[in-house]
Formats: C-alpha cells, structure tokens, sequence
C-alpha cells in the first residue's frame, strides 16, 4: 500500500509499505478524508518526538471499516467511523486509572504517527476498535468528521482541563483550530466573557462565531497586562492555553484570578523549563491551579462530540478553510500547515 511518510526529520514523501495486519481486537479502515495538525508540522520538520525513518504520518481522519478481528463485536466491514487521535489499550492500568491517553506510558495513547504508521495512508491498523472508533453519524460530512478526531477533543479539553463554570470569565490564549475549539467548549460549558488571543483575521472572526467577547494581540505587549486593564485589574477566572510558548505560562498566571485554573493543551517545543512568577503565583499559596493534558480518547468521548455537531450545537465548518479532492493534494496541504498562510485555518483532504 502507500503512505506519506516522514522518511527522516526535515524530509517527506510517498512510499510503499506491507499492508497492516489485523489483529483479534483490531480494525484495517480506509480513510475516507484525512486532515493536516499541527503536530504533522511539529514531527517532521521541529523534530518534536524524536528521529523516525518511514513512518507514515497523520492522525486525523475518517474511514470505512475493512476488515475486522474476530474479536470485535460492534464494527464490521463497509461502517463508516470516526477515527480519534489517541487509540488506547483500554485495558491498561492507566487507562483503568482514567488516563488512557498515557496508557503504557507518558503521552502513549497517541500512537498513529508517533509510535506507529498513521492516517495518511491506503489502509490504517487500528488497535482495540470497539473502544477506539466510533460510528460516523448518518449524512455527516467527512471533511467535518475530521475534526472530530483531534481538534474537538483537543480544544475542548482545555476546557475541561481549566474546570470552566456558568458565568466564568476565560482567557483563551491562542484561536488557531485548537484554540477555536476552546473557545466553543468554554461557551457551551457556561463561559460569560471569554478574551480570545490571536492575530489572524479569519481566526478572530471564527473566534467571534464560537463565542468569544473580547480579543486581544499577543504582539501588542504581555498578554497577562493587557488582561488585568481590561477586567479593572482582577483577573479572568480560568485561562486555557492553545498556542504560544513556555513563556505563555506566566502571563497565564499573571492573568488568572486567585482559585483561578489553567488548562494546557498547546505542545511546548522549545525550553527546558516553564517560569511559575513567584509573586503573581500568590509567593506560593495563591491557588492558581496549573493543568496540561492530551486529549483523551475512545468512542463515548467520541459519539458524544459527534452528538453536538449533528444536535446543531457545534458548527465545524468555520475550520475548514482548505478543502482539497484526492491524494495528489496531500503533500501540498501539507506544506500548507507548515508555511500558514494568513487565511488558513484548518487544511483536510477528501479522498
Ligand atoms: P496554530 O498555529 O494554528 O494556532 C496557534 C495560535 O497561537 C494562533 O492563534 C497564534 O496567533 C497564537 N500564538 C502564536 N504565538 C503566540 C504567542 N507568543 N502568544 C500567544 N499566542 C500565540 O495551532 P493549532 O491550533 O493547530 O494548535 C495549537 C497547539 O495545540 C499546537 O502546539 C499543537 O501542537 C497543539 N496540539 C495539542 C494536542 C493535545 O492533545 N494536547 C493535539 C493537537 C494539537 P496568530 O493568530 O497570530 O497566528
Ligand atoms: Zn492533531
């Protein structure tokens, strides 16, 4: 079969590869649309999980079921799923802990991509299907089906990460696609004000469709002073971070109100370590509760995200500004990812 491969940091391209074999509890799919993240750019071109020679790359997408293992009881060939980033082993310990995304280690749910060959690909192995895909709702469109694999629970969890509440005052750093997922969690969870951080026009106008009130440019000074002038020097009372840098964490901090929460879901590439302000932390007893984490997978989480799109409560359209038809558009969505454009907000490829 072919896959786009990373063949080495800084190098892609098409390869042939044996097709996956299909395992008692696993499911061989073949995309029906597949869409371009950030964390692409990130593998191949920053390097940011380490060497790998002709991995296939890609995490998210939709797919036809092609064959299953005689153990799986609830998919069989010619469903139509939705295929999430994280596939954990559901047995694991961590997962029976309630942190599948780390199952059989640190950050190792996510495997497509990361430990094995991802999505961009003629067929795609997937383990414990009856816990990882989730039937694609009838007459959903596949290029916003992608948008379920990462970026809807991405963007979303920064929200549950910073425990937002009815009438909360958030700060969502950051209105890439994963930002723009946060903005629409923290208003459907009962955010009041929400201050959105980012520069690009289509983002801000997205932004403004999901939900936020307010916005504010990174590049017009530290982002925590231009928060404390807005809200007469109190603070917002839950921050969730899609974007920026190690150096984002202490205007976070600075910005959050004392009992305040910070959820992390943006990937810190660079430094070694992140900078707590000590007195704006309350010199260590201000209760500004940091958070980071991967977005959990599994098909309930899944099927429920699925339910506000075809319930009309989310509308993933807006994050679809490059739609392209066929294989051949991949690497160009690609590279696409990586130079963003101005008008880019989301790249997907319909096969
Ligand atoms: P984008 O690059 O599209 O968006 C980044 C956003 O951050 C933009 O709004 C950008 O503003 C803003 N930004 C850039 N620099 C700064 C800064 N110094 N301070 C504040 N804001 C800044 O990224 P995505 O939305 O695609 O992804 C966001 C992050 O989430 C990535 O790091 C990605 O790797 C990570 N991610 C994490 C996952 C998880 O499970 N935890 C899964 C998927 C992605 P501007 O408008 O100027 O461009
Ligand atoms: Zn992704």
């Amino acid at each position: 079969m072919k896959g786009y491969a990373m063949l080495k940091i800084g190098e892609s391209g098409w390869i042939e590869k044996e097709a996956p074999v299909c395992g008692p509890n696993d499911a061989i799919v073949k995309p029906l649309a597949v869409a371009i993240c950030t964390s692409d750019v990130h593998t191949l071109w920053e390097g940011a999980i380490g060497e790998r020679h002709n991995m296939i790359l890609g995490h998210e997408g939709c797919a036809e079921v092609v064959e299953v293992g005689e153990c799986v009881h609830d998919f069989k060939p010619g469903d139509r799923v939705l295929l999430p980033a994280i596939t954990p082993d559901w047995n694991s310990l961590e997962a029976q802990a309630g942190y599948s995304m780390h199952s059989g280690g640190m950050l190792a749910g996510w495997k497509f991509s990361n430990f094995k060959d991802g999505v961009f690909a003629e067929l795609i192995h997937v383990n414990d299907a009856d816990g990882n895909l989730a039937l694609m709702p009838e007459g959903m469109d596949v290029a916003e089906a992608c948008m379920l694999s990462d970026m809807v629970p991405t963007g979303f969890h920064a929200s549950e990460l910073a425990d937002v509440q009815f009438g909360d005052t958030c700060l969502v750093i950051g209105i890439g696609p994963v930002g723009l997922m946060a903005v629409a969690g923290a208003a459907l969870r009962g955010a009041s004000r929400i201050i959105a951080v980012g520069t690009r026009p289509n983002c801000i106008e997205a932004a403004r469709g999901y939900g936020a009130t307010d916005f504010i440019s990174y590049k017009n000074g530290p982002i925590g002073e231009q928060v404390l002038a807005m809200t007469d020097g109190k603070g917002v009372d839950k921050v969730l971070i899609a974007g920026g840098d190690v150096d984002t964490f202490k205007e976070a901090v600075v910005a959050v109100k004392p009992g305040g929460k910070i959820g992390n879901v943006n990937y810190l590439g660079f430094g070694d370590y992140i900078d707590i302000p000590r007195v704006e932390w309350g010199v260590g007893m201000g209760h500004k509760e940091i958070n980071g984490g991967l977005m959990p997978g599994g098909r309930l989480r899944m099927e429920k995200l699925a339910s506000l799109v075809t319930c009309g409560r989310l509308d993933l359209k807006p994050l679809l500004s490059h739609v392209f038809h066929g294989w051949d558009h991949l690497e160009e969505a690609l590279f696409l990812m990586r130079d963003k454009p101005a008008d880019l907000i989301k790249p997907v490829v319909v096969i």
